[in-house]
């Protein structure tokens, strides 16, 4: 019994060596490819990327897509402002079938650029103008394909190796503001709270629950899910966060915000909430406090739902410099927020320095999306703060934003974080976890800070959990999520690298 016990434990040793000397062996190879970019693409394809945790879900459709299903769906193109607009197509009003894009070359390649951030010149428009005007141009083809746009983003993730996906959608959110407007305003907000809290609210909050089933099936179907011929997407773990559109009137903004909460309450599939649309719209300015407020009233803080926001997604010179001084810093204080999106903007807040170390200690996430930063904000290498918040100690994890406006993929920016700021493999696999362990799923972590703790500790992912383990990855799904990518990273870790 001794015996085969000093046998397992040897065993188990010399599996964890094995699993050191591949990481070190891969980090070398890393390393190594440096200076050969397309290496480096190949690389970085193939390395897990834990999960998405910062993308919307129609700005990570590529424009071809969108065209394609206009096809389909007989939808039109405009020629003024390239856009695809539902039918019916009349050439007198300037617009015509979208099948014409079939066909016409030069004006499906306009279409392409109109949709999305390829060939964008500035001499033509702003960055930032011709980025936010793309959601308006797809967003009739957008409305008809909810479940084809899921299926394929997590085939996508899944040809990268990633397979969990919190993504940003808002089915309900223009019927939830209807019931907003009709509430009509009021300073007291209990009151308004209860004005909303009416059956025409549940039944939304029904209806959205079957969008999501529909969405899901429609999903499964084109994957082909439950048969031999699956898309590997299949196995990508979808997650929803409700995207409430903050450029509304206030009272608008409030029933999207309740509606969210309750969305989360009876559905487990929406594990959060954030706001979007641009953060120096006129009204997001003006109502930017109020909004934090409502979003701190409506979830206890963030204790109640998880709050996620975009925050400091502006810069000098995009507004006034006194809009730049306390977006972060409410989004975090105010909200509750427990992730913050873009964060690019920390520079010119009071008490910067001060406010990183807040979100160090309370640990909030900055989901850093470097391509869109640069897009949308000008804002790229020495002076984007990514490596200011490692150095404070504020967690970050990468995310993509909008890759179909952008034109990338979320292995794209991990390339560029690796080049711009030298970073190594162990550093872009601290990235890849983060994913996990901040996400907003149900359960505990499988680790304690930089450790492996708890029942799964000794267990080698490279292998089957043993029983205690089992257990615990059965009671956590988050656990079980990170389980999955240290047993990906084990697989991709024993790649026989070629000397470069
Ligand atoms: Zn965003």
């Amino acid at each position: 019994m001794l015996r085969r016990f000093a046998f397992a434990a040897a065993l188990t040793l010399a599996g964890a060596t094995g699993a050191h000397a591949d990481e070190a062996r891969t980090a070398q190879y890393f390393d190594a490819i440096a200076g050969a970019p397309p290496l480096r693409t190949a690389f970085l394809r193939a390395m897990p990327k834990g999960g998405e945790l910062h993308v919307h879900l129609t700005g990570a459709i590529y424009a071809e897509n969108y065209i394609r299903w206009a096809v389909e769906d007989g939808l039109c193109v405009r020629r003024a402002g390239m856009a695809l607009v539902p039918p019916p197509c009349d050439p007198a009003q300037g617009t015509e079938p979208a099948a014409i894009l079939d066909t016409d070359r030069a004006l499906r390649g306009a279409v392409i650029d109109s949709l999305s951030m390829r060939n964008h010149s500035d001499a033509r428009d702003s960055g930032h103008d011709h980025f936010f005007a793309t959601f308006g141009k797809f967003n009739a083809s957008a409305r008809l394909r909810f479940g084809d746009m899921i299926a394929e983003y997590v085939s996508r993730l899944a040809a990268e190796n990633t397979f969990y996906l919190e993504v940003m959608a808002s089915p309900g959110m223009d019927e939830a503001r209807a019931l907003g407007a009709q509430a009509g305003w009021s300073d007291d907000w209990n009151a308004l709270r209860t004005r909303l809290s009416t059956p025409e609210m549940d039944s939304l909050v029904t209806l959205t629950r079957k969008i999501l089933d529909d969405a899901e099936a429609r999903k499964n179907a084109i994957l082909r899910c439950g048969t031999p011929q699956a898309d590997p997407g299949c196995k990508v773990t979808v997650r929803y966060l409700a995207q409430i559109i903050r450029i509304f009137p206030r009272e608008q903004v409030f029933a999207e915000i309740l509606f969210a909460t309750l969305q989360i309450k009876s559905d487990p599939r929406v594990v959060g909430l954030n706001l979007v649309a641009p953060e120096d719209d006129p009204v997001t300015l003006r109502d930017y406090t109020a909004q934090m407020r409502m979003v701190g009233f409506l979830t206890d803080t963030g204790r109640a739902t998880n709050v996620a926001l975009h925050a400091g997604e502006v810069v000098l010179g995009l507004v006034p410099p006194e809009d730049l001084r306390f977006h972060i810093r409410q989004a975090v204080e105010l909200a509750g927020a427990k992730r913050v999106g873009h964060g690019t903007g920390i520079a010119w807040e009071d008490d910067s320095t001060g406010l990183m170390a807040q979100m160090a200690q309370r640990k909030v996430l900055v989901e850093i999306n470097p391509t869109s930063s640069e897009q949308i904000l000008r804002i790229a290498g020495k002076d984007h703060p990514f490596p200011v918040y490692r150095r404070m100690g504020v967690p970050v994890a990468l995310s993509t934003d909008d890759p179909g406006v952008s034109r990338i993929d979320l292995s794209h920016e991990y390339q560029r974080i690796a080049r711009d700021y030298g970073l190594g493999y162990r550093d872009l696999k601290a990235l890849a976890r983060n994913a996990l362990e901040y996400s907003f799923m149900a359960g505990p972590s499988l680790w304690v800070g930089d450790r492996r703790a708890g029942p799964c500790a000794a267990d080698s992912p490279a292998g089957a959990p043993a029983a205690a383990c089992r257990a615990f990855l059965d009671g956590s799904e988050k656990a079980r999520e990170q389980w999955r990518l240290e047993a990906t990273f084990a697989r991709f870790e024993a790649t026989p690298w070629p000397t470069p």
